[in-house]
């Protein structure tokens, strides 16, 4: 009896390494890591074990036994992984009574004749906590993390939708990762405004960046600035209570909105605009915007991407897991829902994409949609045009694209003359995200990173490399993968540090840990601690349980600050005690 990987699977491969048979894949040295839209357990190798499950920090795998219903369906979607034309991976380096375990990234040794190694590291989400994770494998390693927000975590915090809360609970591992000694907070600190980036690095050995891609991209056509015309960043902000999007309103009395783009948060959205408020009331969604929910006239959410079905940017487990939507239709089309030339050709030769076949199925499973309830329409082959109303949105109008295949074999679109508005009181684009620049830190503003090379930060693209600055996750790599993609994003950046810090090529820092702290306290005096952080959280997951919530999250930073102050020293764990506890780290 197999184990399985369900929806929330983040990637990050915790699974990989405690398996002892090597049956889940791809594994992050192999080709197709960074591109699988999730880990597979191969059915006929996995020995049911269990150790996975322990490793896992989202709980995503699920013995075959313990299944939900909507959980069934990914029994097939692992094993369909295995069908495909390669080699069994679970031998490859074996024996056939002896699989091959796959193969660990050592971590990186520091030289410790060199003295303590002192890191700052710039955001606190997923990729900063994985480079700290990484650094902190080493004894004597102190490390900074700045984050210009009074609570960390980045997106597992403001952006992971707030019925994704296995997914959310990664967060537990970032705390089991913060509690170590070496560690400490600085948040509420905005690197660039109170504290410089020369400053940091004269504090510190090294600086790693890991900002992510804080800003969405936009369409540059004419009515975007309109009321009603926003991003999908600033929805998803404002429902998952950022502070900096606490006061936005949205007018959701329209029946219809539309999201442009069609990757994972345009889903994200399109669910949280569909979805019955009762079932978001347990989750850390923000109140006031359950109270608006609960208010809103939404019917419809109409998702449109301007190529076709087979270059839909979301991945297969948020497409299997919004078509298993109690209360929610899924509609596509069937005249927008055909394969392109260059799709079918594949097809036809057997080589079309794992994940594309795999669309392909659950489309097939679609049924009629029902009078009465509210409903996601996929939509294809429209490029928006202009965003149409007077003082408010009333709609966008689309020029129908057909598909042409370029030089290079890539399926393109090339607007017709054929023209489409739809009504809509919300028009969200969601067509990916690009980073924003730091003062004083190199930056490549045609893709929207800090140009690097394997996250050794370079004066320009292309250009030398810049001694002590580095970067990891989304500002490193751009916005694409999963939570998890970060974890070996971050192992390699931390790798080159390392190296860099044994070579002698780091200088070392100006002046002692006190002196930064001295140095940040007059600057910004509501600067938060870790200790800071660790009443914060107590008490929103205290507002929680009385209300019977995960969390009641605090989105004023003036409270945020003075539940802060009311810390006493903070709980530091040595990493011993804490990877010999039973169980996952995440289960604290
Ligand atoms: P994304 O996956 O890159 O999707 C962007 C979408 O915008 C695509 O459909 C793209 O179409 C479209 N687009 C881009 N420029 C456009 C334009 N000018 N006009 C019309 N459409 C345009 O971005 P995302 O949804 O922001 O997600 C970012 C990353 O976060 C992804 O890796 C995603 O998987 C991840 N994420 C994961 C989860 C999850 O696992 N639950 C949740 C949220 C986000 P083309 O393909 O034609 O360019």
């Amino acid at each position: 009896m197999p184990h399985v990987v369900t929806q929330s699977c983040c990637s990050d491969a915790s699974c990989v390494y405690a398996c002892p048979v090597n049956c889940i894949h791809p594994t992050p040295d192999e080709p197709d890591f960074l591109t699988a839209e999730m880990l597979h357990i191969d059915p006929a190798a996995c020995v049911d074990c269990g150790a996975c499950v322990s490793a896992c920090p989202v709980d995503a795998i699920v013995p075959q036994k313990k299944l939900t219903e909507p959980q069934v369906q990914y029994l097939q979607i692992n094993a369909d992984y295995y069908k495909e034309p390669h080699e069994d991976r679970s031998r490859i380096g074996g024996s056939a009574t002896r699989p091959a375990l796959a193969r660990v990234t050592a971590a990186p040794r520091v030289d410790a004749k060199r003295g303590p190694l002192r890191v700052a590291i710039v955001g606190s989400g997923p990729a900063a906590m994985y480079a700290a994770d990484e650094l902190l494998t080493q004894p004597g390693v102190t490390v900074d993390v700045f984050d210009r927000l009074p609570v960390p975590h980045g997106l597992v915090r403001a952006g992971v939708a707030p019925d994704h809360q296995k997914t959310k609970q990664v967060a537990r591992l970032y705390d089991t990762i913060s509690e170590q000694a070496g560690f400490e907070y600085f948040l509420n600190v905005e690197v660039g405004r109170h504290v410089t980036h020369d400053e940091l690095l004269a504090h510190h050995h090294a600086v790693i960046y890991a900002v992510g891609a804080s800003r969405d991209r936009t369409l540059g056509v004419p009515g975007e600035d309109l009321p009603g015309s926003t991003s999908a960043t600033d929805f998803v902000a404002w429902y998952n209570g950022h502070p900096d999007h606490a006061d936005d309103r949205y007018d959701l009395s329209h029946r219809r909105a539309v999201i442009v783009g069609n990757g994972n948060v345009a889903l994200d959205v399109a669910r949280i605009l569909t979805t019955d408020p009762d079932t978001l009331a347990g989750t850390d969604i923000a109140p006031y915007a359950l109270e608006a929910l609960r208010a809103s006239r939404v019917e419809e959410v109409v998702i449109v991407a301007r190529r076709g079905f087979a270059q839909s940017a979301f991945t297969v487990p948020e497409f299997a897991g919004l078509l298993d939507a109690p209360d929610v239709d899924v509609v596509v089309p069937a005249d927008e829902a055909g394969l392109d030339p260059v799709s079918e050709g594949l097809a036809e030769r057997g080589e079309l994409d794992h994940a594309v076949t795999q669309k392909l199925r659950l489309l097939a499973k679609l049924t009629e949609p029902a009078e009465g309830r509210r409903r996601i329409v996929f939509r294809y082959l429209l490029s928006p045009t202009e965003i149409v109303g007077d003082d408010h949105v009333t709609g966008i109008t689309f020029a129908r694209n057909e598909i042409v295949v370029g030089d290079d074999g890539t399926v393109q679109v090339k607007a017709t003359a054929d023209t489409e508005t739809i009504d809509a009181g919300l028009v969200l684009t969601s067509i990916g995200y690009r980073g924003v620049p730091i003062d004083g830190v190199p930056f490549d503003d045609s893709r929207g990173v800090v140009p690097n090379e394997d996250g050794r930060v370079l004066d320009a693209p292309g250009g030398a490399i810049a001694a002590g600055v580095y970067a990891t996750g989304w500002i490193k790599r751009g916005p694409s993968g999963f939570i998890g993609t970060n974890k070996s994003c971050a192992q390699v950046t931390v790798r080159h540090l390392v190296d860099d810090f044994n070579a002698g090529l780091l200088a070392r820092p100006t002046a002692d840990a006190a002196a930064l702290r001295n140095l940040v306290g007059q600057r910004q005096p509501a600067v938060i601690d870790r200790a800071g952080w660790q009443v914060i959280d107590a008490e929103e997951r205290r507002r929680g349980a009385e209300s019977g919530r995960v969390r009641v999250k605090i989105t004023d930073e003036a409270e945020l600050v003075a539940l802060a102050r009311t810390a006493e020293a903070p709980a530091v764990r040595n990493r011993t005690t804490l990877l010999r506890r039973k169980g996952p780290l995440v289960s604290s």
